[in-house]
């Protein structure tokens, strides 16, 4: 794959892995009896017999077979291991609605700073004015960027900020003496969208979309009333599409007494350019992980941040962070807060990513950030427009969707599709979601990708599309290159192995 042959001069030698495996056998298989990876000086402290010491239910049962190895036995395998997986550092990862963009080498040098990752969290303030002064300048950052008044830094993830920012509506209508019973949501919203609102004791109201894939003004007028808390849309929407409607959407809300939740999941496509805030939005979560780089996936950490309007400000979650006569503090003292939402201030390595990405873009970089997005998405969707269909081919913005309609008249399916790109060297795009899409196939390139990746990603979706046509029941059988090929993915869902058992 990195070798252009000799006799090939026109065509560019291509980046990326393709068949890349190395041979593994399972750790239990390896090493040797007596082999360790550790060497200790010898202890002068005299041989007890643990039965001596500890009674016999907690001492360790020889294990049969455990493997020992030395430790660079026990690195190859591992790293080894890492690498049968896609990720950012290696492939193109092109899921829609994820974000899955590149993280700036500079954020985790900040982030292992030794006096932000060794600062406890319970010094006094006095001694974490630092720490303090980032958490409060990420929190104007946010502002600024989203035209919020307020923004809490501690939710954990973007479902985190939903749950949080839906207990501030309910809050305040349990204030006001009168609790409302629905919350009011699009047919295309992420899982999590629901699943905040009935956490919250919210009865879900689904919003159909248009034929254009968009929230009808007029369904909402229909719907809308006063047992209804709120409106919960994204924007850009899980299709990719700016709700153009917005400014009337949020209009019809408010005369009625609700608030409008912005997810704001896609803010990859506007930051820098659009402020939720100026849209009639009252609160928006941020995954920062997915806008402001961090890398995520895996569950591993990430932070859902939440802006609100002023209205809401009693109930924000304790403690907040405030900055007044050059000093920063936490408040604890509010008595109509929603309470603490996660331990200590929130996942503060996941901040300082996000407040460094902030800082090194500035302003122009900002937007540029959403420019490229843009352009990176529109450029597919152009591309492949004649090989895919586009159930909706009105304007989009950072991602598209397109389904496996084409395709479906030689069997292949979209799973097949998202198979054989495997086997090409790319990781599949986001599949099967949005939900109102049948067979949705859902990119979203990012801006961190150049257009060399973006035409070799063209070209295997292309090549997947005249395979259809030639041979579309190899593609069934797709991926055939990687370590692991096509799996049963019920019977894995199902009968998961997770643990290794000895032969005997
Ligand atoms: C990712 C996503 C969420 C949930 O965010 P997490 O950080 O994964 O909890 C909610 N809505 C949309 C549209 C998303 O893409």
């Amino acid at each position: 794959m990195n070798r252009t042959s000799e006799t090939d001069t026109t065509s560019k030698p291509k980046i990326g892995q393709k068949g890349l495996i190395f041979k593994e056998p399972l750790v239990f298989e390896m090493g040797s009896p007596g082999r360790k990876a550790y060497s200790l000086p010898k202890s002068d402290v005299p041989h007890t017999k643990l039965e001596t010491l500890l009674p016999p239910d907690e001492i360790r049962q020889e294990i049969r077979n455990f493997p020992e190895l030395s430790e660079l036995e026990v690195v190859r395998h591992y790293t080894r291991l890492s690498q049968w997986n896609f990720s950012i550092d290696t492939n193109f990862y092109p899921l829609g609605s994820c974000t899955m963009k590149y993280n700036p080498r500079i954020n985790e040098d900040m982030a292992r700073l030794p006096g932000l990752a060794q600062h406890h969290p319970y010094t006094p303030e006095t001694f974490s004015q630092g720490s303090l002064q980032l958490l409060f300048e990420l929190q104007e950052y946010l502002k600024e960027v989203s035209g919020m008044d307020h923004v809490t830094l501690q939710p954990a993830a973007g479902a985190h900020g939903e749950f949080a920012g839906i207990l501030m509506i309910h809050a305040y209508f349990e204030a006001q003496g009168r609790q409302r019973k629905k919350v009011l949501l699009p047919d295309s919203a992420h899982g999590t969208n629901p699943a905040s609102c009935a956490l919250c004791g919210y009865e879900v109201v689904a919003l159909p979309s248009n034929d254009q894939g968009l929230i009808d003004p007029e369904k909402v007028r229909e719907l809308m009333d006063e047992d209804t808390a709120a409106i919960m849309l994204t924007n850009p929407n899980t299709l990719g599409m700016f709700e153009k409607d917005i400014l009337e959407i949020t209009k019809i809300v408010h005369d009625k007494g609700g608030f409008v939740y912005c997810d704001g999941a896609n803010l990859n496509a506007v930051v820098g350019i659009a402020k939720m805030g100026q849209m009639g939005v009252d609160v928006l979560h941020f995954n920062l992980h997915k806008t402001f780089s961090t890398p995520h996936g895996g569950g591993g950490p990430g932070a859902g941040p939440v802006g609100i309007k002023k209205i809401l400000e009693p109930y924000l979650p304790t403690p907040v962070v405030e900055h007044k006569e050059s000093r920063y503090s936490l408040n604890y003292d509010r008595p109509q807060s929603i309470g603490r939402l996660k331990a200590f201030y929130g996942n503060f390595g996941v901040l300082v990513r996000a407040y460094t990405y902030i800082r090194t873009l500035g302003k122009e970089g900002i937007r540029k950030v959403a420019e490229s997005a843009v352009l990176n998405a529109n450029y597919i969707k152009a591309s492949l427009k004649e090989d895919y269909h586009l159930p909706f081919p009105g304007p989009s913005l950072h991602e598209c969707v397109f389904n496996d309609k084409y395709q479906n008249k030689q069997g292949v399916k979209t799973l097949d599709i998202a198979k054989a790109l495997i086997d090409e060297g790319f990781h599949p795009p986001t599949i099967y979601f949005p939900l109102i899409v049948k067979g949705a196939l859902m990119v979203e390139p990012t801006d961190s990708e150049s257009k060399e990746t973006l035409d070799e990603f063209i070209e295997a979706m292309k090549t997947i599309a005249r395979q259809t046509e030639e041979n579309p029941d190899a593609l069934h059988e797709a991926p055939q290159l990687p370590k692991v090929t096509r799996v049963d993915e019920a019977k894995a869902a199902r009968h998961p192995v997770l643990r290794w058992k000895s032969e005997d």
